[in-house]
C-alpha cells in the first residue's frame, strides 16, 4: 500500500459522512428493505443466492434490539411471499449482546424460530474478539434447539483452528472469512500470507469434518486454493458455497457462477450504514481514489 493510501486510511474517520455515504453506496443496498429486495431479485435471476443483513451494531438500548428483531421477523414473511432464495445474517451486538447475553440469546432464539417456521436459515456474523466467546456460546446453546443456525470463523484469529474443533459432528454450517476488525497481534495473525495460510488450513479442517462451508472471500488466491480442496475432498456442489459482498468483484462472482458453483451475495441495508461502510472502504485497495473522487463530487 502506498504512503498516500495509508495516509487516507488514517484520515478516513475525518471524511464527512455524506462523502463516505456516496463512495460506499456500492456496498449497501439502501436504507429501505424494498431496495434490498429489488437487488436480491436481480441476484436470484442471475443465479446467485443472497443473505440479507440489517445494518446496525453495538446497541445499548433494549428498544433498538427489539426493533431489530421485529424487522428480521418481517423479513422472513417477505422473503417467503416474494419467493426469494435468501437467508439472513445477524450481528449479535445489534441484538443486545452488549446489554445482556441472556437478552441477546432470547432475541436470537426468536429470530431462529421464525426462520425455522419458513424453512429458512440464520447466520451469526462474527464481530470483534470481545464478542467471539459469547457468539460461539449462543450458537452452541441454540443450534441443537433450532437446527438452522450457522457460525462464522475468521482466519486472522489465532484461536480459529481450535474453535473449529468445537463444532458438532453433524449438521454444522460455517462461513469462513479472513476477518475485518482491527485486532492486536496477541489475538490475530498479522501477515497477509499468514492469514491466507490459516484460511486454507481452516477450510481444509472444516471440509474434513464434513461441515457445510461458506467460502467467503474475493481473494483469487484463496478461491483457487478452495477449488483444489473441493476437488481433493470430492465435495458435491451442495456441500459448500462461495460467498461475496455486494459491490465487490462482480466479475469473479460471474466466473464462479458460470463454473457451476453455488454463490451467495451478502446484501446489507438499513439506516445504520456508516460503520459497515467504513470497514468496506478500509479494505478497498482503491480507497484513496474513491475518496478523492467522492470529495470532489465525482462519485
Ligand atoms: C459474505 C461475506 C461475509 C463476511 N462476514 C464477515 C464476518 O462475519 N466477520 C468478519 O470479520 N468479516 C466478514 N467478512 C469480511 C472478510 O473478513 C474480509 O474482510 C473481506 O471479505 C475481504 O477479504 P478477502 O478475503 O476478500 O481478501 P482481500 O485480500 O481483502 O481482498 C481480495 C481482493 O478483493 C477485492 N476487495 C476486497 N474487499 C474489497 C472492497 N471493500 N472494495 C473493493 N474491492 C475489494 C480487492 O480486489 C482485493 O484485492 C465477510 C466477507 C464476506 C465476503
Amino acid at each position: 500500500m502506498s504512503l498516500f493510501s495509508r495516509l487516507v486510511l488514517i484520515t478516513l474517520p475525518l471524511v464527512p459522512k455524506f462523502v463516505v455515504g456516496r463512495v460506499a453506496s456500492r456496498y449497501v443496498a439502501g436504507e429501505r428493505r424494498e431496495e434490498a429486495f429489488e437487488i436480491i431479485q436481480r441476484l436470484n435471476a442471475s443465479g446467485a443466492m443472497a443473505t440479507l443483513d440489517l445494518l446496525g451494531e453495538e446497541v445499548t438500548e433494549r428498544s433498538k434490539a427489539a426493533a431489530a428483531v421485529d424487522e428480521y421477523l418481517r423479513l422472513f414473511e417477505e422473503i417467503e411471499s416474494r419467493g426469494l432464495d435468501c437467508n439472513v445474517s445477524i450481528k449479535l451486538t445489534l441484538l443486545g449482546l452488549e446489554i445482556d447475553e441472556a437478552f441477546c440469546r432470547d432475541n436470537v432464539g426468536r429470530i431462529a424460530a421464525a426462520a425455522a417456521g419458513q424453512g429458512n436459515f440464520v447466520r451469526l456474523d462474527m464481530e470483534d474478539r470481545t464478542t467471539t466467546d459469547a457468539t460461539l456460546r449462543i450458537y452452541h446453546e441454540l443450534q441443537p434447539r433450532h437446527g438452522n443456525l450457522g457460525v462464522v470463523f475468521q482466519s486472522y484469529m489465532r484461536r480459529t483452528l481450535g474453535d473449529i474443533d468445537g463444532l458438532p459432528a453433524e449438521g454444522a454450517n460455517a462461513r469462513l472469512c479472513k476477518g475485518i476488525y482491527i485486532e492486536p497481534r496477541t489475538a490475530a495473525w498479522k501477515g497477509f500470507d499468514t492469514v491466507r495460510r490459516n484460511f486454507v488450513a481452516a477450510l481444509d479442517k472444516l471440509m474434513r469434518q464434513g461441515v457445510y462451508v461458506g467460502i467467503a472471500t474475493h481473494d483469487e488466491y484463496l478461491v483457487c486454493a478452495a477449488r483444489e480442496l473441493i476437488d481433493r475432498h470430492r465435495l458435491a456442489r451442495d456441500r459448500y458455497e462461495f460467498q461475496m459482498l455486494l459491490g465487490v468483484d462482480e466479475e469473479l462472482r460471474g466466473i464462479l457462477l458460470a463454473e457451476g458453483h453455488k454463490l451467495r451475495v451478502y446484501v446489507p441495508y438499513g439506516r445504520d450504514w456508516y460503520a459497515y461502510s467504513m470497514r468496506r472502504l478500509r479494505e478497498n485497495p482503491e480507497v484513496a481514489r474513491h475518496i478523492i473522487r467522492g470529495t470532489l463530487g465525482l462519485g
